[in-house]
């Protein structure tokens, strides 16, 4: 399998905790209109110049808008850069092509505009459904306008949709998560994403917290969430595939899966990865840059290298581990090694532990695995 990323680096307001690149228009006082604009033709240079320099012939399962707040863009773009994608690049007449968006940003016309521009899955960034929650977060909707958008996204004809949620929130009950994983079901999304809230370094959070305006959960408390939320989701029909998605049958994120399975990826924009066979590389994390550089003709990349047999098998570990399962067999065919019984006492500790469970070939981690998937990563390297 393999995906396209575009990473559309603008968002209404910087929420406090976030670290992805992206930058808000309106708080830097610029012409938000224009930007967009502007930037649309940088991406439509890039995807030219890309095209360039990868292989004809591979065909593309996956599009995936990011960022960022891709909903900010005009229906008019999407399809601008999406039949650009489509004239230089084999994506896949069925491809699932996702956008995220922000419950702030959308109404059901500019809903029904996406869709008819071909977007046929949606994330929403909802996060909570309690309104101080929300306020904590600085995110830009209430509960109320979170509701409104997925209702407003089913009328436009999205029917696969995904919620994104955040628990640990400071001073957070399980009654309060609870709840809020409640409502969100309710809505009856087909894929449910909960991260936990991680305080990143260099973020307003990271500033708080040392100032101690605001206390962190501790881990005993993060983990007791993790845990209800896996019984809850499964209890409603939505397998955990991945440490953080639930999906109902039939309705995993085919684009993460890709990540996951170790697949090839293309990202666009600002800050975005791309990875094939064992080649890695990554855009400048600067819009004036990333625009200097693709206006002077030359490909936007910051970084890239090359990653050896070792950091390959490390990987696979962690990406089939963290995910739908390590298929050992596979892997053994890849590097030319015996998974099972170079780690035999290993495994044998995480079955009995119940860490881990063997189908067939593949290892799987039980939700209490996943709970602790980097140290068990890091005593099978
Ligand atoms: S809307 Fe999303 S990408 Fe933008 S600042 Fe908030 S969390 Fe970050």
């Amino acid at each position: 399998m393999s995906g396209v990323y575009l990473h559309i680096p603008f968002c209404e307001h910087k929420c406090i905790y976030c670290d992805f690149y992206s930058i808000a228009p309106s708080e830097e006082h610029a012409d938000a209109e224009g930007m967009m604009a502007s930037f649309t033709e940088l991406l439509l240079k890039e995807i030219d110049l890309r095209s360039d320099t990868v292989p004809r012939g591979e065909m593309y399962d996956t599009v995936f808008f990011g960022g960022g707040t891709p909903s900010l863009l005009e229906a008019e773009q999407m399809v601008s850069l999406l039949d650009r994608l489509r004239s230089r690049f084999e994506i896949r007449p069925d491809a699932e092509i996702t956008m995220e968006a922000n419950p702030g940003t959308v109404t059901e016309e500019r809903l029904r505009a996406f869709r008819a521009a071909g977007i046929n899955r949606v994330s929403f960034g909802v996060q909570s459904f309690y309104d101080d929650e929300l306020k904590f977060l600085t995110r830009i909707h209430s509960a109320d306008q979170a509701k409104a958008s997925v209702h407003a996204a089913r009328r436009a004809g999205f029917d696969n949709l995904n919620i994104d949620l955040m628990f640990a929130l400071p001073g957070q009950t399980p009654e309060r998560w609870r709840s809020t994983m409640e409502q969100a079901l309710n809505l009856g999304p087909t894929h449910i994403s909960c991260y936990s809230l991680i305080v990143e370094p260099h973020t307003p959070l990271a500033r708080m917290v040392e100032a101690k305006q605001v206390a962190v959960l501790d881990t005993e408390a993060d983990a007791a969430l993790f845990e209800t939320t896996a019984e809850v989701m499964e209890r409603h029909g939505y397998e955990q595939y991945e440490v953080s998605n639930f999906a109902r049958p039939g309705f995993r994120s085919l684009h993460n899966l890709n990540y996951w399975r170790h697949g090839s990826y293309l990202g666009f924009g600002p800050s975005a990865h791309s990875f094939r066979g064992t080649h890695r590389w990554w855009n400048i994390a600067n819009l004036s840059t990333y625009a200097s550089r693709l206006r002077d003709g030359a490909l936007p990349t910051a970084g890239e290298e090359e990653l050896q047999p070792e950091q390959m098998m490390t990987e696979a570990v962690f990406l089939g581990l963290r995910s739908d399962g390590l298929d050992t067999a596979n892997f053994d065919r890849r590097f030319g090694r015996r998974f099972l019984e170079d780690h035999r006492s290993r495994i044998e500790d995480l079955l009995r532990s119940g860490l881990a469970r063997l189908d067939g070939a593949v290892l799987r981690l039980t939700s209490r695995g996943y709970l602790v998937c980097d140290e068990i990563c890091a005593t099978l390297e």
